[in-house]
Formats: C-alpha cells, sequence, structure tokens
C-alpha cells in the first residue's frame, strides 16, 4: 500500500481509491520510504544526479524535496516554467521532474525548449490524464509520464531507471529473466527453468494461435506450455520487441518509437501491431499471461519491461 501524492484540492468527483491511506499516514510512509533512501540511488560514492523538480504546489514540492533529497539527489527546484528553463540553462541537470500545468507557460512548452539543447531524460508529472496529453508530452521529448496522484516509491523507481538509461553502464544486457522464463540475449534463446520466478502456470490455451506468423517458426509452441528446461521459441518480430524492451529495465518504451524501430517510419498509428505481438509475448513467457508481471501495457503510451 502506498501513499498517493499529487492528489489537488480539486473540487470534483471524490476518486480516491478505497485502498488509498487516510492523510494521517502520509508523514509516516514518508519517514518510511525515506529511511530507505541511502541505499539508493547507484553507489554512494557516485556524484550524486543532478534533478531540476518542476511544480508549483508548494506541499508536493516539498514532499518530492524531502524524498529526492534524501535519496542524495542534487535537486534544484523551480515553480514556474521560465524558472525551470533558466535552471536547466545554468545548471545542466540530469534529469527533470516536471509538473505541465504551471503558471505561466505550459509545461509541454518547457519540453521542447529543454529539448532544443538538452538530452536530460524528462518524466512528466501531472494532474492531466488523458492519452491526448500523455502522447502530446511524450512526442514532443518526455521520457515517461507519472499520472497523479502517485506512488512516491513509483516516482522515485521510474527516475533511477531515466537515470540507468543515460549511464553507459559497465555491462551490456545479457539476460533477462521473465517469470520461469530466462531470456539470454546472446544467443537468442528463452528457456524455461524450474527454480526461478515465482508461481507456475501454463494457463487455459496459453499458446492458441502461436505459430502463426508468416510461417517463420513452424514449431513455435504447439499446444501446452513448454516443461520447465524447455526452450520457449519466438518468433522474430516477438524477439525484437522483447530485445527493446529488456535493454531498457524499468522504462516506458513508447507504441511509437517500438513501431518505428520494429516495423519502420509510417508504422506507428499501428498500436494493434504491438497488442497482438504482446499478447502472444504474455502467453509465451508469463507465468499467468492474464496478470502479467513483466511484460506490462502502459495505456495510451506503450510497453515497460520490470525486472
Ligand atoms: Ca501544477
Amino acid at each position: 500500500m502506498t501513499t498517493a501524492y499529487g492528489r489537488t484540492g480539486d473540487p470534483g468527483p471524490a476518486v480516491r481509491p478505497p485502498a488509498a491511506r487516510p492523510p494521517a499516514a502520509a508523514p509516516a510512509a514518508m519517514a518510511a520510504a525515506a529511511a530507505q533512501a541511502s541505499r539508493r540511488p547507484g553507489s554512494p560514492s557516485a556524484k550524486p544526479s543532478r534533478v531540476l523538480l518542476v511544480e508549483d504546489e508548494p506541499g508536493l514540492l516539498r514532499a518530492l524535496l524531502i524524498n529526492l533529497r534524501a535519496r542524495r539527489y542534487d535537486v534544484t527546484t523551480a515553480t514556474t516554467g521560465h524558472a525551470a528553463l533558466a535552471a536547466a540553462a545554468s545548471r545542466p541537470p540530469d534529469a527533470v521532474i516536471l509538473d505541465l500545468g504551471l503558471p505561466d507557460i505550459d509545461g509541454t512548452e518547457v519540453i521542447v525548449e529543454l529539448r532544443r539543447w538538452s538530452r536530460a531524460p524528462i518524466i512528466v508529472l501531472s494532474g492531466r490524464a488523458s492519452p491526448g496529453d500523455k502522447i502530446g508530452a511524450l512526442d514532443v521529448g518526455a521520457d515517461d509520464y507519472v499520472t497523479k496522484p502517485f506512488s512516491m516509491a513509483e516516482l522515485l523507481a521510474r527516475l533511477r531507471a531515466v537515470l540507468r538509461r543515460d549511464d553507459p553502464g559497465p555491462a551490456e544486457v545479457t539476460e533477462a529473466v521473465v517469470g520461469h522464463c530466462v531470456i539470454d540475449l546472446t544467443s537468442h534463446t528463452v528457456t524455461r527453468r524450474p527454480g526461478i520466478g515465482t508461481g507456475k502456470g501454463t494457463g487455459p490455451g496459453a499458446e492458441a494461435g502461436a505459430g502463426t506468423e508468416a510461417g517463420t517458426q513452424g514449431t513455435a509452441q504447439a499446444g501446452a506450455g513448454p516443461e520447465d528446461g524447455e526452450t520457449v521459441r519466438l518468433t522474430p518480430t516477438e524477439w525484437r520487441i522483447l530485445e527493446t524492451l529488456v535493454h531498457h529495465p524499468g522504462q516506458l518504451v513508447g507504441s511509437r518509437q517500438l513501431l518505428a524501430e520494429i516495423w519502420g517510419p509510417g508504422y506507428e498509428p499501428r498500436t494493434n501491431y504491438l497488442r497482438f505481438h504482446m499478447a502472444r509475448l504474455r502467453r509465451k513467457l508469463e507465468d499467468d499471461p492474464a496478470r502479467p508481471r513483466h511484460l506490462l501495457t502502459e495505456p495510451g503510451m506503450g510497453y515497460r519491461y520490470r525486472p
């Protein structure tokens, strides 16, 4: 259970999820989250990542600031779009957390301006939840999108993810795990192994419809799911989607980006292709394809591999 941050005093209909904590629990949750802080991010000796935090709501700005500083981020704050651009120019950030609804210029304009010269990852934080808003922000250069109210733990995880992406890192990803399946990116094999992952289940009709993709894998997954230790066959398209996602662990990969990379320019609107192939990947890899734990859909935005 997490505390939801960023709920405004909107007079609209109450939409607080039933599981949300009462406000009194917030300081305890914040303290608990802060207590884990010293382990992250990255190695303690590394130079702290510089985060530009742009938010005009004082309470939320403060909560974010406390949590980010507790995790040893070097935080600069701004409460307007113009101040954000000035702060970014004078102290180029490693990452930006950006509210879209700012008192002067729209956050989307801030993204456009920043993208003229900065490649720093931008996580949009916004109360606007429509797919159009998300797609608009992602299309002009945002890297991820968190809808208010949000969980602090999730926002921090996404921040770590976008910062990892920019870090060249010591090693290339060579292996990933989805449920009981080990994906070897070097040998291009997927093996279902006992003793890893959690839970187990082949699911009724798990492989229905498999092996039909242009006959590229004649033996792909007929009948019941594979036994432990067996090779799981993926079609070339499934491989390309899977590789793209696992190379960005924890990060949102936009549908348009996936479509353009895998099918080529002009295919960006064909999100049904992705839905089809992602469903098949889940049937082959996830322990419970109906409740995927690793190959996640972010509605209206794209997909995410959660290690
Ligand atoms: Ca705002």
